[in-house]
């Protein structure tokens, strides 16, 4: 069970990944979509981390989550902002009842699924967010898993967002998105070690 001091840890993690990945995230964009995948995130984790100094995480994790989605839902332009505040907002409702983290990334998935009316396959954040799901459950997340779902975007043509305008040329590249979200696991996992 996800408890308040691993979601306060694991966003920090977060805020310092996405500082250090920033460039290439940016540079992921550059090729298939428009360079700005890193400052949205970057704009992101800030928001997240000023949102927290006024509203410091509680043991009421259902509010912790809404927080962090409303900094991503008004502070991230494009399309990965109302992305991860829906997936943050699931997990926010499902946490008045249930903190198991397998079931928490399970819901954000759908709720990106359903937002992006995206299909695994797809080429976004999805095929890294549901596989993950399922692999928490199974107690299988690893950073090295983690590294092969980013990997597993590469062949694969992108269907939505801005990527899927080149059709077969977004062929051989790994999904911005998809990166940013190994970047979240990855934060989750330092966290709870
Ligand atoms: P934008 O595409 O508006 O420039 P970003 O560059 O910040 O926004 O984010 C791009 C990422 O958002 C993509 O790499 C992909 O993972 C994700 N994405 C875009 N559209 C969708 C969608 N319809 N469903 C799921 N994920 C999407
Ligand atoms: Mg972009």
């Amino acid at each position: 069970m996800l408890n308040v001091e691993t979601l306060t840890k694991w966003m920090t993690n977060f805020e310092n990944r996405i500082a250090d990945q920033k460039d290439h995230l940016t540079e992921l964009d550059r090729v298939i979509g428009d360079s700005d995948h890193g400052n949205n995130m970057e704009r992101g984790v800030n928001a997240i981390k000023a949102a927290f100094e006024k509203t410091p995480p509680t043991d009421d994790l259902a509010q912790d989550f809404k927080t962090i989605a409303m900094a991503m839902l008004s502070k991230v332009g494009g399309a990965s902002g109302p992305l991860y505040g829906t997936a943050f907002l699931e997990m926010a409702k499902l946490a008045k009842t249930d903190t198991d983290f397998g079931d928490l990334v399970e819901a954000a998935a759908k709720g990106i699924a359903k937002r992006g009316q995206a299909k695994p396959g797809d080429k976004t954040m999805l095929d890294v967010w549901a596989p993950a799901a399922d692999l928490i459950k199974q107690n299988k997340l690893t950073a090295a898993a983690i590294d092969k779902l980013v990997e597993a975007t590469k062949p694969m043509t992108a269907k939505r967002g801005r990527a899927s305008y080149l059709g077969e040329k977004s062929v051989g590249h790994i999904d911005p998105g998809a990166a940013s979200t190994g970047e979240l696991l990855k934060a989750y996992l330092d966290a709870k070690a």
